[in-house]
C-alpha cells in the first residue's frame, strides 16, 4: 500500500489536506466519521440550497484543472453540458473515471481507501450541477477491496437520503452505480471507458462528439476524475475563490503527487500545484535511497517525457511542465537513479504501450511494436547504430496520428530517452555493454 505522508505543516494553510484529509483513517468509510470529523456532506446540503447553474460557476471560479491528466478546466467541462429546453428534454449522466492505471500513478486508490464519501459527495454535487440522472464509478477491476468499501459507503448515503428518490426533499432523483473494469488500461481513456460502460470492446471512439455531447449510452455525459470530483466538496466548503487562492493563478488549488522509484520516501503527497519538483523529491520524499544521483525524473505518470537534472526544479503545474517538454499528467514522479540503465528503462515502458494498445490504428498498433523490437535489440546487444535514427523517425509517425492519446504517450518516453540520454543507447550499441551499470549486455554475456 502506498504510503501517505502528513509532514508537521501539512493540514495547514500551506500544505492543506483537502483530498487526503482523513488519510490513514480507516474507519472514514462510514457515515458518521465522515460526517462528524471530515464536515461530510456539508457541502452538499449547501449546494442543493444553490441553483444548479450557481454550483459550475462556482467551479469555474475555483479555476480548478482535471486531475486525471489532462488538466482540463473542470468548471467549464461542466458547463458543456446540454440544458433542457422545451423541445428537448436530456438523460445526462456523471461518469467517475477510477479506472487509475497510468504506470506510477496511485492516488486515486488512496481517495478511494480513506476519504469514499468525500468522492460520494463530489459525484452527487456534481449531478445536481449538471442535473444528471444517474451517476456511474467506473472503477479498476483490480481494487477490489476497494469495490466492496464503496459500495458499502454509497449504501450508506442512500439510507441517508443523500441519494435515491427526492434527495434532501428537493425534489431531485439522482443514485450512484459502481461498474467494474477489467484489466485494461485503454478503457481509462474517457470514450473507450463509456464503450465498456455499455458493454461493447473497450476502444477509443472518434473524438468529437465529445461526451458532453454524445457520451454514455448516446447521452450528454461528464467523465471527470476520482480525484478531480472529490475535491469539490472542499471547494464548496471554503468557495471558489478561496480555492483559487492555493496553487497558482492559472493552476490552482492542491494535488496529490504519488512519488516512486528511488526515493527514501516514495508515497503521496498533497501540495499546492506549483511546488517546485526538487523540493518534493528531495525534501519531501528524502532524495535518493541509494546514495546515487538521481539522473531522470518522469513528472506526471510514464506518458509524460522524462526530465534529466536540469530540468529538476520544474515547478509542477500543468502550464510550465509543458513549457519545458513533458507533461504534469496524473501527477507520479517516477525517479530513476544513475545506476538505471535508461535502455531498459525505455524498453519497459514501451512494451507497457504495445501491450495495452487496443488496435485500431496502424501507426500505435504497429508502431508500438516496432518501437519495442528495436529497443528490444539494443537491450539485448544486437542493437545497430541506424537504429537509434530509425526509433527517431518512427514517433513522428505515432503521434498525433491515432485516434486516442496511447499513441502520443508511447512517442514521449521513447523521445526523451533518445534526447537525454542518447550516449547510453550508444554505448550498448557499441561496447555491448550497459553504460549504467556496466553488465555485459544478455546475448554477449
Ligand atoms: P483530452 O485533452 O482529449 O480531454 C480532456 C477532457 O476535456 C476530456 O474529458 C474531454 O472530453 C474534454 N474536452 C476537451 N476538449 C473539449 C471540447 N472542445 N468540448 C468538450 N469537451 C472537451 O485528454 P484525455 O484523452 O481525456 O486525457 C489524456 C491524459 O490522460 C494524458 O495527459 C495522461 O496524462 C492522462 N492519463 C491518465 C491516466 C490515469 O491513470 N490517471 C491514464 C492514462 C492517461
Ligand atoms: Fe487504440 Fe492506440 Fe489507436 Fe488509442 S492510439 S485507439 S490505443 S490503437
Amino acid at each position: 500500500d502506498p504510503q501517505i505522508y502528513t509532514f508537521p505543516g501539512f493540514g495547514t494553510d500551506k500544505y492543506p489536506n483537502l483530498m487526503l484529509r482523513g488519510a490513514g483513517d480507516l474507519d472514514n468509510w462510514h457515515l458518521k466519521t465522515y460526517e462528524q470529523k471530515h464536515e461530510g456532506y456539508v457541502a452538499l446540503k449547501a449546494a442543493l440550497k444553490m441553483e444548479p447553474v450557481a454550483v459550475v460557476e462556482e467551479m469555474k471560479t475555483s479555476g480548478i484543472r482535471g486531475r486525471g491528466g489532462a488538466g482540463f478546466p473542470c468548471g467549464l467541462k461542466w458547463s458543456f453540458m446540454p440544458k433542457d429546453t422545451p423541445e428537448r428534454k436530456f438523460t445526462r449522466y456523471l461518469v467517475c473515471n477510477g479506472d487509475e492505471g497510468e504506470p506510477g500513478t496511485f492516488k486515486d486508490r488512496a481517495i478511494l481507501e480513506y476519504n469514499p464519501h468525500q468522492l460520494i459527495e463530489g459525484m452527487i454535487i456534481g449531478g445536481w450541477a449538471m442535473q444528471c440522472k444517474l451517476g456511474f464509478v467506473y472503477i479498476r477491476g483490480e481494487f477490489l477491496w476497494l469495490i466492496e468499501k464503496l459500495e458499502a459507503a454509497i449504501q450508506q448515503a442512500r439510507d441517508a437520503g443523500y441519494l435515491g428518490k427526492n434527495i434532501l426533499g428537493t425534489g431531485w432523483d439522482y443514485d450512484i452505480l459502481v461498474y467494474r473494469g477489467a484489466g485494461a488500461y485503454i478503457c481509462g481513456e474517457e470514450t473507450a471507458l463509456l464503450n465498456s460502460l455499455e458493454g461493447r470492446r473497450g476502444e477509443p471512439r472518434v473524438k468529437p462528439p465529445f461526451p458532453a455531447a454524445k457520451g454514455a449510452f448516446g447521452q450528454p455525459t461528464t467523465v471527470n476524475n476520482v480525484e478531480t470530483l472529490a475535491a469539490v466538496p472542499p471547494i464548496l466548503r471554503m468557495g471558489g475563490a478561496e480555492y483559487a487562492k492555493l496553487g497558482t493563478p492559472k493552476n490552482t488549488g492542491t494535488r496529490i503527487f504519488g512519488v516512486s522509484g528511488h526515493v527514501k520516501r516514495p508515497g503521496l503527497f498533497e501540495l499546492p500545484l506549483g511546488t517546485p519538483m526538487d523540493f518534493v523529491v528531495n525534501e519531501l520524499a528524502g532524495g535518493s535511497s541509494t546514495g546515487k544521483k538521481i539522473k531522470a525524473i518522469i513528472p506526471g505518470g510514464a506518458s509524460a517525457p522524462m526530465f534529466d537534472e536540469k530540468d529538476f526544479d520544474c515547478p509542477l503545474d500543468f502550464d510550465t511542465v509543458k513549457a519545458r517538454g513533458s507533461m504534469a499528467g496524473s501527477g507520479g514522479l517516477i525517479c530513476m537513479d544513475e545506476d538505471t540503465c535508461m535502455v531498459q528503462a525505455t524498453l519497459r515502458l514501451i512494451r507497457f504501450y504495445a501491450h495495452e494498445s487496443c488496435g485500431q490504428c496502424t501507426p500505435c498498433r504497429e508502431g508500438c511494436n516496432w518501437m519495442e523490437m528495436v529497443l528490444y535489440r539494443i537491450e539485448h546487444g544486437q542493437g545497430r547504430m541506424e537504429d537509434l535514427d530509425l526509433l527517431a523517425s518512427l514517433t513522428p509517425r505515432i503521434g498525433l496520428r491515432t485516434l486516442c492519446p496511447l499513441g502520443d504517450a508511447a512517442c514521449g518516453p521513447m523521445d526523451s530517452a533518445l534526447q537525454k540520454f542518447r550516449h547510453e543507447f550508444e554505448h550498448h550499441i557499441t561496447h555491448k555493454t550497459c553504460y549504467a551499470t556496466g553488465s555485459r549486455l544478455l546475448s554477449t554475456a
